[in-house]
């Protein structure tokens, strides 16, 4: 007589958000054979047009100054290799130039012991190098000579930037054709509790309830704003950071095509090679601004969908700060008009390391957010972590680091500036700015 063998029945997941760390989660556990995954997004067409994943492009890089982020990325550079994402990753061009500080001397470190190709850039001539000649001999690229060049910079071949908006599409697609019920258009508004006060599903601004063994929370910068009574404040912060943007003609993109993703650890700035529709990114990774409206204390991203009219513009001090970067990379390129902004919204943790856990008190409820400007190159391998939590089995290192109620450490040393300022809505840039 045949035994019967079959395992226990996996438990409903309902995620809240559909970015990198929803769809993330929901692709490893659909890989896991759960069958009941649902996830809602409030936006009406997804991937959300103000989401922090849905971007033109993001860095994929393993220089952390932290030894296990940069173990991590290095197994999500490997796979971001898979056909899977269809070349939305790209890397074999360019690779990363990190310009350094004391805290790319640790990364160095950290690159060379998870045997990233790496090479140290100990002088001007060298960092120069990296730039395709014509660029160089027509005087287009900085002079780097602000740099202390004594060891801290660095290429790494082992990295470079993913198409943002295309890979999270492409990975929502994946989802769906894996059993996910994906539902657009649902604004989650509060959590569904029992008589024990454990959540057991969600209730929807339409009055839809949808009821799960687990609920993950992954709103990125919505996620404390939306439910102030989880009292997220001091773990979950909206900040918002400037970007820009320039469009180049497709002679000019071609010049700037074969150049490396530039970070300048010192600043925080960072610049993208054009994309296919030649349009260059840039921005600077700092505290940014919080917003808070009317009546609340807590910040909350103000988006091209909350504020349709300006809802994209960035402050004009921070427009002014991004010319003068990106003058000390390509000096010709900050002559240009910028094309667009966008003020694009992190959710930062106070240490700069993810939350990802169970809710304390609550077993129906794990948050998976406070990417801190840093999660989107995880896209493929985030997931991982959350479904662990769900199953009780994350590492206990890493369930100490990103649990929800953990001891917040002191900042870590990515970012220069580490204090947002409120955002000033008469400061914010306009048309006349961009030329
Ligand atoms: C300017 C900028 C540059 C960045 N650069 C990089 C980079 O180069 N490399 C890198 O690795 N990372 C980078 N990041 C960080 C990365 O983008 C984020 O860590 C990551 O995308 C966060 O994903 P998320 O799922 O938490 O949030 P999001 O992508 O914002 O997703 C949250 C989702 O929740 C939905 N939602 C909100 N409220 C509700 C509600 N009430 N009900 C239902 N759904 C709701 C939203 O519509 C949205 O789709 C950058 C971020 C920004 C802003």
């Amino acid at each position: 007589m045949a035994s019967s063998t079959s395992s226990p029945k996996k438990p409903a997941v309902v995620i809240v958000g559909a970015g990198a760390f929803g769809l993330s989660t929901a692709y490893h556990l659909l890989e896991r054979g759960y069958t009941g995954v649902t996830v809602l997004d409030r936006a009406e067409h997804l991937p959300a047009v103000d989401a922090a994943s849905t971007d033109i492009n993001k860095v994929v890089r393993s220089c952390y100054g932290d030894p296990e982020y940069t173990r991590l990325a290095r197994q999500a550079i490997e796979e971001w290799r898979n056909d899977m994402w269809q070349n939305c990753y790209h890397e074999s061009v360019c690779g990363v130039l990190n310009l350094g500080n004391a805290y790319t001397e640790q990364c160095i470190i950290n690159d060379l012991e998870y045997g990233a190709k790496i090479e140290r850039l100990c002088s001007n001539a060298s960092i120069r190098a990296q730039f395709p000649s014509d660029l160089r001999n027509s005087g287009r690229i900085g002079t780097f000579t602000s740099l202390d060049v004594s060891s801290t910079s660095y290429i790494n071949h082992d990295g470079g930037w993913a198409e943002a908006e295309r890979a999270v599409g492409l990975l929502m697609e994946h989802v769906k054709k894996l059993g996910a019920n994906v539902l657009p258009g649902k604004t989650v508004q509060e959590l569904v509790k029992d008589e024990r006060g454990q959540t057991k599903g969600v209730r929807c601004t339409d009055d839809s309830k949808y009821e799960a063994d687990v609920v993950v929370l992954a709103l990125g910068s919505w996620t404390a704003s939306t439910f102030p009574s989880l009292n997220l404040t001091g773990k979950c912060l909206a900040t918002g950071q400037s970007i820009a943007t320039i469009q180049l003609t497709p002679e000019e993109a071609d010049e700037y095509r074969k150049t490396p993703v530039v970070l300048d650890f010192r600043t925080g700035f960072y610049v993208f090679p054009p994309t296919d529709r030649d349009v260059v990114k840039f921005a600077i990774h700092a505290a940014g601004h919080t917003f808070a409206v009317p009546g609340s204390t807590r910040s909350t991203p103000r988006t091209i969908v909350s504020d349709p009219d300006n809802g994209l513009c960035i402050p004009r001090s921070a427009l002014k700060e991004l010319r003068t970067q990106l003058r000390g990379v390509y000096p010709a390129l900050a002559e240009k008009p910028f094309s667009g902004t966008r003020l694009c919204w992190y959710t930062d943790s106070p240490d700069g390391d993810w939350v990802i856990g169970r809710y304390p008190g609550d077993s129906g409820l794990v948050l998976a957010t406070s990417g801190s400007g840093h999660a989107f190159k995880f896209l493929p391998t985030l997931g991982k972590l959350v479904a662990d939590v769900i199953e009780d089995k994350l590492d206990p290192k890493l369930a100490a680091r990103f649990a929800v109620d953990r001891q917040v450490k002191p900042p870590n040393r990515e970012r220069m500036s580490i204090v947002s300022q409120e955002l000033n809505i008469d400061e914010l840039c306009g048309p006349e700015d961009l030329i």
